[in-house]
């Protein structure tokens, strides 16, 4: 293992950018028998790709065998996609390659020519579209001068006596981030955290069943590529210590302030500098000045409660998922679930049967994406090849980004004139029919459920959950009710609906969700002119490429408005995508020895009419859709509209006709 003081080290400085590369293999000695087994159980596009790099033979990735990868309407193609012959012919190479690696004792890849990068590239995309390779590469560990680490310090570029120190806010996965790129950078900077942890949503939300709704192994930082995750979808502890390992590993501990609450930022004219006031738990505040801010909070921190009457008055115990109150013993108690999202139906399953009674309050159903290994350890061919073969988890990872990069972001696209009610295109319509098929399936115990869990919205208008059948499982169980009459009103023991009835429960979980919508609050942000972040925005916040507002010079926010995923992409390319946009800006604005960049309006508004117009077609964008991808005005704020590669090519670098620049 290798951390942030020795990465790097061995091919140059821009070499290895992965806190968790390692060269530390040890010869295969497997006999051919075991071979064919692990052969046989592995996933064979990136067995191929890792084979053809540690034994630098391009020729493994034949091009009859490059996994054509059509887009699944419900799923990522198995083995990509190729055929029984292909897979046939895929293991005899396959087989025939792990061998010479076993007996070429091949322990390391040492790093990738640039034609071996662009071979590989080529047949992992099928020969499709260039443009995604710089893309690509960026997530490749052993492909030198593609990541995301800066190519410059400031000690390089920056002139005698000047000076430039960043704040960042949070230190969830995108303050991490930007912690990360910018030591590298040597640029001086503080995090902010509020609390006393890292990891932001993974430290915080501990409820029962806790665990990734992503795959595992798209799931990390290009530069901190663990790869010995046991499970498919991680448990949320686990997601939880490799936040913790990536700050140990790195060094950002040294700049983080815990307990530290970042209350207001306000742009000062005449220092062209952000005063940053903070305060810590026992009430001290601070002002310090910095050049560039970068909000990093990210959008699900601030539970959402329902405004329901007689909440207060409840006797029981109750907690928002994302503050479980672990002191308190559901076992054989009457325990009510508020919501049917993403945290509820995680809840659901895991408590369903150590509680006496379970009353789910259902607003709308949620469409589950059937994901039958969704509770499945990684195979026991892929623990043997992580072990064994040189780099095989990074190139895993590469094609499982590779896989969820357009994803299933086909199946979204409103058709013009369709007005079918609860989809919005004949795809649409047809996954549609293909999730209704399989719910009815599932509710053979208790049919008349069925009417009840088919959402009325289209597919993909709110994010879908992974269905392993735990979900249908847990609401058919008899001690479960599933109730989809509103709320009217919390007593001090039960829950009463609109049509009268009295539920009455011993605990109440919210899993309600977050207030999403309202970026970057409750913190204050006063720009130039006095501009007040919260009062320009009015509730409806807008930033271009979800980085930069107008008035608010060389702040960049990471995890902004419109940089999230339904259907496709990845987080941590997103987050690291705006964090590279703001280093860039960073790198210009010493080099150039200019003060600060200030987004122009007018940019700002051509920017949000095609981004709203993008939106208008996609299935999340429908107007009347509940959803919380939409803000209370109806405009879609969470959401980015365009394809991953279109926000990987425009945060390359701050076009500077966007900017007015301030000297
Ligand atoms: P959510 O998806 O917003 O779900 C909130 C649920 O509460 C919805 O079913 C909503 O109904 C319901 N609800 C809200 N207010 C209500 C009210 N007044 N009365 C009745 N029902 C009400 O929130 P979440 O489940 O916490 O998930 C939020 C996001 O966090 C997810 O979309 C995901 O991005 C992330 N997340 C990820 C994971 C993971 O990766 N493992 C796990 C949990 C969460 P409506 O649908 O009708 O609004």
């Amino acid at each position: 293992m290798t951390d942030i003081t020795t990465a790097g080290v061995r091919d140059g400085a821009h070499a290895i950018d992965d806190l968790f590369y390692r060269d530390d293999y040890t010869p295969i000695v497997a006999d051919d028998l075991m071979l064919e087994e692990v052969v046989r159980g592995a996933d064979l596009p990136s067995l191929l790709v890792a084979l053809a790099a540690v034994t630098h033979d391009m020729s493994i990735l034949r091009p009859g065998l490059r996994p054509p990868m059509q887009a699944g309407d419900i799923g990522v193609p198995l083995q990509g996609g190729l055929t029984e012959a292909q897979q046939h012919e895929a293991r005899e190479v396959a087989l025939e390659a792990l061998k010479r690696v076993r007996d070429e004792k091949l322990t390391s890849v040492g790093t990738l020519t640039d034609d071996e990068v662009q071979a590989i590239v080529t047949y992992v995309t099928n020969d499709g579209n260039p443009a995604y390779a710089p893309m690509l590469l960026h997530e490749v560990d052993v492909a030198p001068g593609y990541s995301g680490k800066p190519t410059w310090t400031l000690d390089e570029i920056a002139e005698q006596g000047q000076d430039f120190s960043v704040a960042v806010f949070g230190a969830g996965a995108s303050g991490m981030a930007a912690g990360y790129r910018l030591k590298q950078a040597g640029v001086p900077f503080v995090v902010f955290e509020k609390d006393h942890n890292v990891g932001g949503t993974w430290w915080k939300n501990t409820y029962p069943g806790v665990r990734l709704d992503t795959p595992t192994y798209g799931y990390s930082f290009s530069f901190a590529q663990r790869t010995d995750w046991p499970r498919q979808f991680a448990l949320g502890g686990e997601i939880d210590d490799y936040m913790r390992e990536v700050v140990r590993r790195s060094g950002l501990d040294q700049h983080i302030e815990f307990g530290t609450e970042v209350v207001r930022s306000t742009w000062n004219e005449s220092t062209g500098m952000w005063d940053v006031l903070t305060r810590t738990h026992d009430g001290t505040e601070r002002v310090r000045s910095f050049n560039a801010i970068m909000p990093a909070v990210g959008q699900l921190d601030r539970p959402k409660f329902p405004d329901v009457p007689g909440r207060d008055t409840f006797a029981g115990a109750q907690m928002h998922s994302a503050e479980w109150d672990h002191s308190v013993d559901y076992r054989d108690k009457r325990v009510a679930v508020i919501g049917t999202g993403a945290s509820a139906y995680q809840i659901v399953p895991a408590i369903v049967d150590e509680v006496e009674s379970l009353t789910v309050f259902q607003r709308s159903s949620p469409w589950m994406l059937p994901t039958p290994s969704y509770y499945d350890d990684m195979t026991t061919s892929f623990q043997w090849l992580i072990d064994h073969l040189p780099s095989y988890g990074q190139w895993f990872r590469f094609w499982v980004l590779w896989g969820s990069t357009e994803g299933r972001a086909h199946t979204v696209i409103a058709e013009p004139g369709w007005d079918k009610p609860g989809s919005v295109s004949a795809t649409n319509e047809r996954v549609r029919e293909a999730l209704i098929e399989l719910v009815r399936e599932q509710y053979t115990i208790k049919p008349e459920l069925v009417d009840k869990v088919i959402p009325d919205y289209p597919p993909g208008a709110k994010r879908m959950l992974r269905d392993n059948g735990v979900w249908a499982y847990a609401l058919q169980r008899p001690q479960t009710t599933l109730v989809t009459d509103g709320i009217a009103r919390i007593t001090p023991t039960s829950i009463v609906t609109h049509d009268g009835t009295e539920h009455e429960v011993d605990i109440i979980v919210y899993a309600t969700g977050f207030l999403a919508s309202e970026f970057l609050e409750p913190l204050e942000f006063i720009g130039r002119d006095g501009v007040n972040l919260h009062e320009y925005w009015g509730g409806d916040a807008k930033a271009y490429l979800g980085i930069s507002v107008p008035n608010f010079p060389n702040m960049f926010i990471v995890s902004g408005p419109n940089t999230g995923h339904v259907v496709n992409g990845s987080l941590f390319l997103m987050v690291e995508c705006a964090v590279e946009y703001a280093l860039e800006a960073i790198k210009g604005l010493v080099e150039r020895r200019e003060t600060a960049i200030d987004l122009k309006q007018p940019a700002l508004d051509e920017f949000v009419e095609k981004l709203d117009a993008a939106s208008a077609t996609k299935s999340w964008g429908r107007k009347g859709v509940n959803t919380w991808y939409q803000n209370k005005f109806g405009r879609v704020s969470q959401i980015w509209p365009f394809t991953v590669l279109d926000y990987w090519e425009r945060t390359r670098t701050p076009d500077l006709d966007k900017y007015e620049v301030i000297a």
